[in-house]
């Protein structure tokens, strides 16, 4: 059939299933889609957790992979804004329809028939994926491309918070949990002027998050260390996915200030109310944000020099990377690259 192609991917064929080599067939390109040749893709925890099906979501054959970039190899007749041969990047979002509320508001993630990169349809542990040009970011120019993928899904999650909760050069802040979208926190934080303290429950990872730029570590399962934080932060971000003691962390919080999750916990968070009433507290969460809101953060990125630090390996390692992940050894993204 004209123009159809034939994507070689890595899938996982059942819930918690490893990862196998897995081809299928993309029919030729609609009017508003773009394909994209994969180079590199980060390995997001979200990624594991659709791979166990935790979420209830996943169809399977999966195949995961949603921190992509690549170079655009073709475009339907009507693309807008990106061309062949750009250096562009993929994120969690696929597509969105560009005329319901949401999109005409430029809050195009919350698009009533948003679709999600590795959501019923195929992601980038592949050397080609396809996306409608909504959500097909052009890199700036001076991107680190080798470094750039993280940026598209742990970047833009933990920058995203820190614009909405309006965190200001002079807050203190804390950040829960120093893996992928943590370690980046950090050094966006810092960058923005804040003084930043780090809550880790890893004991050896002290030494480098202090060189990311925090100026305290503490055990964020310690209740006693936590102590020593009280009524100090205006803004604490979490990106852990286990259940801690979230009043804990509420009492460190300052008058006014807010716990904001993005690490997806599963559990019910236990808040009672006085500690949200005594000092007016907030707690909230986000996924993520625009294309726009993307494309202001690579910028910053770029301006500042903010990477994630990258353990990389060969696209055909997927499956000792993910093991890597699941032991919690990662340092502190890891990124899949195709030969
Ligand atoms: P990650 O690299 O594994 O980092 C999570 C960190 O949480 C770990 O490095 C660890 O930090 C801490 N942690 C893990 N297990 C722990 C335990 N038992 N006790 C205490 N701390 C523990 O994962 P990630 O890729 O950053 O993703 C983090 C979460 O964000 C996941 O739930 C993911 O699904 C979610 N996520 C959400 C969005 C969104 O849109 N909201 C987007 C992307 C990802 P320490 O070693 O420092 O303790
Ligand atoms: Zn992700």
């Amino acid at each position: 059939m004209a123009g159809v192609k034939t994507v070689k991917a890595w899938a996982a064929k059942e819930p918690k299933g490893k990862l196998e080599r897995f081809e299928y067939e993309l029919p030729g390109i609609g009017k508003e889609q773009v394909d994209i040749k994969i180079t590199h893709c980060g390995l997001c925890f979200s990624d594991l957790s659709m791979i166990n099906n935790d979420w209830g979501m996943a169809q399977f054959p999966l195949v995961p992979g949603h921190e992509i970039v690549g170079e655009v190899i073709q475009t339907g007749d009507d693309v807008k804004g990106v061309k062949v041969g750009d250096k562009v990047g993929l994120g969690w979002f696929s597509e969105s329809c560009m005329h319901c509320r949401q999109c005409m508001e430029g809050r195009h993630h919350f698009c009533a028939k948003i679709e999600q990169t590795i959501v019923g349809r195929h992601g980038g542990f592949a050397d080609l994926v396809r996306s409608h040009w909504s959500w097909v970011i052009v890199l700036p120019e001076r991107i680190d491309l080798a470094k750039a993928g993280p940026l598209l899904c742990a970047g833009i999650t933990v920058f995203n918070p820190i614009i909405k909760a309006n965190v200001r050069p002079t807050d203190k802040v804390g950040v829960i949990g120093i893996g992928g979208l943590g370690h980046l926190a950090i050094r966006f934080l810092k960058h923005w002027g804040c003084e930043v303290v780090a809550f880790s429950s890893n004991k050896s990872k002290e030494e480098e998050i202090r060189r990311m730029g925090a100026t305290t570590v503490i055990d964020s399962t310690n209740t006693e260390e936590l102590k020593k934080m009280k009524g100090q932060l205006n803004f604490i971000m979490s990106t852990v996915n286990i259940p801690l003691d979230w009043d804990d962390y509420l009492d460190c919080l300052a008058l006014q200030g807010e716990l904001h999750t993005v690490g997806i916990v599963l559990e019910p968070m236990s808040i009672p109310a006085f500690s949200l009433i005594n000092g007016e507290k907030k707690v909230a969460g986000s996924p993520g944000s625009s294309p726009a809101a993307t494309k202001t953060m690579l910028d910053f990125c770029v301006r500042h020099g903010i990477y994630p630090t990258v353990e990389e390996f060969p696209m055909e390692q997927i499956n000792e990377a993910i093991r890597h992940l699941q032991e919690g050894k990662a340092r502190y993204r890891i990124v899949l690259k195709n030969q």
